[in-house]
């Protein structure tokens, strides 16, 4: 079975199919992406410490629970202390990297925050953490900016690769616009980022053809990292009345797993996070993912007061215990699927390096 995929040559029709497999088909799908995954990348998983740092957001995404429209949540932003303060914890934690994400803000202030929260974390590190940002559109200015203070990754999920359906998730007055989203991933480039870019699988209207669409995407846009995972409703959002419409949780899971697993296949050495939204619709979703494609995690370490109101949808798993037990836990689930924890590395996009 391993050896029918791969005689075909990965077409447009053969993703198709592939994304509707079942039973050995899939099974055959994922034991190879498995094993492309260990001769490229081997069985080491990065640490990316995901602080949250704001969410007001500028836009109105139909899908997200922080847009600016729900009235029903409390904004804050990270003071640039709590910020740092999470850095050390993370550095001296081993995670070789951390995630800055924030609701998208353009005024010269949050830019101002966020380059000197970049310069402050690479001198407290000696220049050892890797920084990862994912704080939306901005201008060519701002990109070139943080870049230069030192961050090395962006990753801009440009969400669905169909014009059709990204229209449909962002009307006009949510201020989101398929080319600029587009033309700021070729900016991103340009830059010299680490580019990272993703979709959401299982919206409302979002078809087959269309995920097998968003894999040739990311293909063809040569990216370095991949976040994507399932999309997950939330009440307070426009996107919430056509629930009915979407895939059950199972379905979707499998969706989630194998876009994963083709990514894996089609770019075998970028880097590719088990996303936080997997975790929603199964607890053990994080080594699933691991063990057919995947070798990044994001543990959330926003100090635990704030993250009741970063909710982009329901649902999202909390840590039981500490950040250290979480950690803990996370060693000896990926020690069941024979992984290890790369502590102390940046875990850079080998797709990246080697380019
Ligand atoms: N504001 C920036 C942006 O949109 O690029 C970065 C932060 S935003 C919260 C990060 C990602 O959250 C988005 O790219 C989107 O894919 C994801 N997201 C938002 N709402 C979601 C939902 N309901 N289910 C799953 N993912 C969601
Ligand atoms: Fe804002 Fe990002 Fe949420 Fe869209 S997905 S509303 S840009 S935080």
């Amino acid at each position: 079975m391993i050896e029918t995929i791969l005689n075909y040559p990965l077409s447009r029709d053969r993703l198709i199919d592939l994304l509707s497999s079942s039973g050995e088909e899939e099974k055959a799908l994922f034991d190879y992406s498995t094993a492309t995954k260990l001769k490229n990348v081997g069985n080491e998983v990065y640490l990316r410490g995901l602080i949250e740092l704001s969410n007001i957001c500028d836009k109105d995404c139909f899908y997200c629970g922080i847009r600016k429209s729900n009235n029903n949540i409390t904004r804050f932003t990270l003071k640039y202390e709590e910020v740092i303060e999470s850095v050390k914890y993370a550095y001296e934690k081993g995670y070789g990297s951390i995630v800055i994400q924030s609701g998208e803000r353009s005024s010269r202030s949050f830019s101002d925050k966020i380059d000197k929260i970049i310069r402050e974390s690479k001198k407290i590190t000696n220049n050892n953490i890797g920084i990862t940002l994912s704080c939306g559109e901005q201008s060519e200015e701002t990109y070139l900016r943080w870049f230069e203070s030192g961050a090395d990754r962006y990753l801009l999920r440009i969400e669905t690769s169909s014009e059709e359906l990204y229209k449909k998730l962002h009307p006009k007055d949510t201020l989101h616009n398929y080319t600029n989203r587009r033309n700021a991933l070729e900016l991103l480039r340009k830059t010299g980022y680490q580019l990272g870019t993703g979709v959401m699988i299982g919206l409302p209207f979002q078809t087959t053809e269309m995920l097998a669409d968003d894999l040739i995407f990311m293909r063809d846009l040569n990216i370095d990292m991949c976040g994507m995972g399932p999309y997950i409703e939330h009440t307070k959002t426009p996107l919430y009345k056509f629930r009915e419409q979407l895939p059950i949780t199972t379905v979707r899971l499998g969706l989630a797993l194998k876009m994963i697993s083709l990514l894996r296949i089609l770019m075998p050495d970028i880097n590719i996070a088990a996303t936080t939204a997997l975790k929603v619709l199964d607890q053990k979703a994080t080594e699933k993912a691991i063990a057919i494609g995947a070798n990044v995690i994001m543990p959330n370490i926003t100090p635990l007061f704030y993250r009741k109101e970063y909710l982009l949808y329901e649902n999202r798993s909390e840590p039981l215990f500490s950040f250290e037990d979480e950690l803990a836990l996370l060693e000896k689930r990926l020690e069941t699927i024979s992984h290890r924890i790369g502590y102390n590395k940046q875990g850079n996009s080998k797709h990246y390096t080697k380019n």
